[in-house]
């Protein structure tokens, strides 16, 4: 199994499909076609406006299926590389689309039905339960299938980012670390994630059996670290300044184990201040826009 196939099966009935995201850098983010049977298809996140519906063809044929037969399509949240899909999708197919009313400002438009934690979305034989894992976005959820204990996180894991890049959220770290907590506590098999993650000397979107405890964990200490340096270097500075304290803060992390192929020279990727801010408004109570 190449990462950078188009489509790839990865449960019976489950396919991940791949939509490029050029200017990113993964350069792509992935959808999950589950086959519902009579109930047609269920995805999850629809991959960037300019390729779609085509980019999901791949991973339709190898379930014997068309974009016509997609009746739902859920988002994990409102960024436009999870929801832009949405209406090419929708215009083709009739499916209806379900994501947090919380990121409809993000997406640019409403869901036809917004969807909060506890609900269910059944097609056929499948059912998705909605687990709110806000800190990425505000409305932040994860879909999980109870049958193969597949979970679907979108964006709510990051990891432990790369060279150029931390963990990206944008809301808050503290509700970021809460929801993996929660997620901690679900039976998992198969997990699939938003962008591929760095991992064990690669690059994942899957993750089978203890690696997805293991990077749900590796994903929680991240963060607890960049939280633990953000307050260090607030103490020390007094300020609330990013731009007082962003190299403070991002030479601390770089010298931390966790961090150890992070490296803050120039440029690093312009995510990495929504983090920080994040961070900072959790500790200072501002609001972020
Ligand atoms: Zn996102």
């Amino acid at each position: 199994m190449s990462e950078s196939e188009a489509a790839i099966p990865i449960a019976p009935g489950v396919v991940l499909a791949r939509c490029p995201k050029p200017q990113s850098h993964t350069g792509m983010v992935t959808m999950v076609a589950i086959d519902a049977g009579a109930g047609g298809v269920l995805l999850v996140d629809s991959g960037m406006s300019d390729y779609m519906p085509a980019a999901l063809s791949p991973a339709l044929t190898l379930l014997g299926r068309g974009v016509r037969d997609v009746t739902a399509v859920c988002s994990t949240h409102g960024h436009r590389d999870h929801t832009g899909g949405i209406p090419a999708i929708r215009e083709v197919s009739g499916a209806r689309s379900y994501f947090s009313p919380h990121d409809i400002d993000l997406a640019g438009f409403a869901p036809d039905v917004p969807v909060s934690g506890g609900d269910r979305i059944s097609r056929g034989d499948v059912t998705l339960d909605v687990v709110e894992t806000p800190g990425h976005t505000a409305g932040s959820v994860c879909f999980y299938e109870p049958i193969r204990r597949l979970l679907i996180v979108g964006d709510s894991v990051q990891g432990t980012g790369s060279a150029r890049k931390l963990p990206v959220y944008y809301g808050s770290g503290r509700q970021y670390r809460a929801s993996i907590r929660s997620l901690l506590e679900l039976p998992v098999d198969l997990m699939v994630v938003g962008h591929p993650l760095e991992w064990q000397g690669g690059h994942t979107s899957v993750f089978r059996g203890a690696d997805c405890q293991g990077i749900l964990t590796a994903s929680l200490r991240a963060s607890e670290v960049i939280a633990a340096a953000t307050e260090a270097v607030l103490r020390a500075s007094l300020t609330t300044d990013l731009a007082a304290s962003r190299s403070a803060i991002l030479g601390r992390l770089a010298a931390a184990p966790t961090f150890a192929q992070f490296d803050p020279g120039e440029p690093v990727e312009e995510d990495t201040d929504a983090t920080l801010l994040s961070e900072l408004g959790d500790l200072t109570g501002s609001e972020k826009p």
